[in-house]
């Protein structure tokens, strides 16, 4: 039998040591500075957000860590502790949906998501990761490095949307193309806004319907485990999966021809119209006991 193994969240100095010193020894410069996105785990609701439903995360305390630098030109050069001698290069110029191969589609993505978005003083840029988040796993790796780019980007290009939740979500936004349209993870939005948008000691009660605004479509929900003297374990089952590999679009997609042919916009809103049915009909049920009890 294998022994348990933990995985201990880096520390917040222990991280922005290690994606400092990779930066330095990639590009032999400092970084201009360093960011962190955390990942998540769905406490539930899964394959809810795509279909317009809710969903419940929080975040972990493992966290990816980006050192960045900003460039002058298009250029992105990007380097992960995963593999820590192999840096890859894309250019901004002229990219165009699915145009960057492998892990380094995650970062690249955001920088030419958010130029797409009309954020045209997005330029190139150097960066160097270290994570704890599960690569794989299910608890965002993914979410944790476009979310922690974006938060690199918005700083050093000053776009002004890092600070607030409503403005995070223009952000978030970047993120989930960059996954959608640049590394092909057709994922819905739930891990982005975990990311982002998470507080401490709550679990995000997050609502998926696209009609929602910012200020409307999440509320932070009191999950504070230390004060009930409680824990969460998050077990890996060891059945790793890729979010690119095809099999979470095909679900995505038999979802969206159910909708179709329900006639329905999601099926949120075929959900809604069972619960309704089934409270009309417990309430119906009633009434004819009633009535048939009724001396
Ligand atoms: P999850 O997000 O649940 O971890 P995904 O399949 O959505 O699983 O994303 C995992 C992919 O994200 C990895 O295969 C890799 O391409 C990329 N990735 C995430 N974090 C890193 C990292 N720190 N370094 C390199 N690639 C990463
Ligand atoms: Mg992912």
């Amino acid at each position: 039998m294998t022994a348990v193994e933990f995985i201990e969240p880096i520390s917040h100095e222990d991280g922005v040591a290690q994606a400092k010193a990779l930066f330095s020894k990639t590009y032999g410069v400092e970084p201009e500075g360093v960011w962190a996105a955390p990942g998540r785990v769905n406490l539930i609701g899964e394959h809810t957000d795509y279909n317009a439903g809710l969903c419940l995360p929080i975040a972990l305390p493992h966290r990816t860590f980006i050192a960045l630098s900003p460039r002058e030109d298009t250029k992105v050069r990007v380097v992960s502790d995963v593999a820590p001698d192999k840096v890859a290069e894309a250019d901004l110029d002229g990219l165009e949906a699915r145009g960057v191969d492998g892990w380094s589609a995650y970062p690249t993505g955001v920088a030419w998501a958010l130029r797409e978005a009309g954020f045209s003083k997005v330029q190139g840029f150097d960066a160097a990761f270290v994570s704890c988040v599960p690569l794989g796993s299910g608890l965002s790796s993914s979410a944790a490095m476009t979310c922690s780019t974006a938060l690199a980007l918005d700083d050093v290009y000053g776009l002004g949307y890092g600070d607030s939740d409503a403005g995070r979500v223009t952000l978030i936004n970047a993120a989930i193309k960059s996954e959608n349209e640049m590394a092909g993870a057709s994922t819905g939005g739930l891990d982005q806004n975990a990311s982002m948008r998470c507080t401490a000691g709550h679990a995000l009660l997050l609502d998926c319907r696209p009609e929602l605004t910012p200020l409307e479509n999440v509320s932070q929900q009191e999950f504070d485990l230390d004060k009930y003297g409680l824990e969460l374990l998050v077990v890996d089952t060891q059945a790793p999966h890729q979010l690119n590999d095809g099999q979470y679009a095909q679900r995505r997609a038999t979802c969206e021809e159910a909708a179709r042919i329900l006639g329905v916009a999601n099926l949120r809103v075929a959900a809604d119209g069972i619960a309704k049915l089934m409270t009309r009909s417990r309430l119906l049920r009633k009434h004819w006991t009633l009535c048939r009890t009724r001396p």
